[in-house]
């Protein structure tokens, strides 16, 4: 079964003025969640701070602890702290550990945490790599869990990052660690914030080769999507054989959604949480944690999708699958070339 972890402390992490990271996105999630009868919503973990300390720079987190103290203040042109957001930051951590917890116990086979200030951009000291900004987040949900999970006796973590954009802070937090395979498929950062995520970034040192990037042009749609995910990403996942997965799920690659370019319809979601369905058994759970995603009705409509597929039912999907653009699909297929050629002397992928 798959179980949901929230908060309603994530709706007082609240934007100054009309920002598309507001708290009506998990609202909606929740409130189409709450209408499907026998679904489990527990809280979250409420004391996270050993494990923040050993993701995130001691000096970053009292860095956000002062902002919140100070009330509204905008850390970067896109990213804002207000009174209730270090409350909510870290029960949106606390989500994720909480989730591994159930699954680690064997009560739950998957959970999924509707969190938010998504994650995935900040790396040990806030802003990751060469980005700009923080994209929206505060503490990085999904890094801290893997972290948390590592300790707890998990020695291979796979982090699979759906979101449209590519989680330079996750890949920096692993970069030299072989135990966490940070797996993202995103926009092509020429064309997106943050601007990283090549195909040549596959880690260092020991982590070399526990890192890959799929980064897709402008209009990819779902037919080349999930070709990349067939060609690469589930051969390298299966080939990883990890003990645990979490996910870096964003809904922003979804066509309607305003934030980006990618035309994903809500089939490809549903393939990959089928597959991922088919996946349990072979580890000892799945983890889907809340980043990106600004269209409110396919926040809700994909959310109930993943708690069905997860739960065993059958699902519709009310949306054509989109086809690519011949000159874009020409570019996603060298783009899987490449990152056949990148990552063949670490996998055995064709
Ligand atoms: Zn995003």
């Amino acid at each position: 079964m798959i179980g949901v972890i929230y908060d309603e402390a994530y709706l007082e992490h609240r934007p100054p003025r009309n920002h598309i990271e507001n708290p009506i996105r998990v609202s909606t999630i929740i409130k189409e969640i709450s209408k499907m009868g026998d679904i489990t919503i527990e809280k979250p973990l409420s004391n996270v701070d050993e494990w923040l300390f050993k993701t995130h720079d001691r000096s970053y987190v009292l860095q956000i602890d002062n902002a919140c103290n100070e009330g509204y203040v905008f850390l970067d042109a896109d990213t804002y702290v207000s009174p209730g957001t270090c409350r909510a930051a870290r029960l949106a951590v606390g989500a994720v550990l909480r989730g591994i917890d159930k699954v680690l116990s064997g009560e739950w086979d998957a959970a999924y945490a509707v969190v938010r200030p998504p994650g995935h951009h900040v790396g040990h000291t806030g802003r990751a790599l060469m980005a700009p900004t923080q994209g929206f987040c505060i503490f990085n949900n999904v890094a801290v869990g893997a972290v948390y999970a590592l300790e707890r006796g998990i020695s291979k973590i796979a982090i699979l990052d759906i979101d449209v954009h590519h989680g330079n802070g996750t890949q920096e937090i692993f970069y030299g660690d072989p135990r966490v395979l940070y797996v993202s498929l995103h926009q092509d950062p020429l064309t997106i914030y943050p601007g990283t995520g090549f195909i040549d970034e596959v880690g260092e040192g020991e982590g070399e080769g526990f890192n890959v990037n799929v980064p897709l042009p402008p209009f990819t749609a779902d037919d080349a999507y999930q070709e990349t995910l067939n060609n690469v990403v589930w051969p390298i996942i299966d080939e990883f054989k990890p003990q645990l997965i979490l996910v870096s799920l964003g809904f922003d690659a979804h066509e309607l959604d305003s934030i980006a370019n990618l035309r994903l319809s809500l089939n490809t979601y549903t393939e990959i949480f089928r597959r991922l369905k088919n996946i349990i058994g072979k580890v000892k759970g799945v983890v889907f944690v809340l980043e990106g995603g600004y269209n409110y009705d396919v926040l809700s409509k994909g959310s109930r999708l993943l708690i069905d597929i997860m739960s065993g039912r059958e699902v519709e999907v009310d949306e054509p699958i989109t086809q690519t653009d011949p000159r874009t699909l020409a570019r996603v297929k060298s783009v899987i070339k490449d990152v056949v050629r990148i990552q063949s002397p670490y996998w055995h992928i064709t």
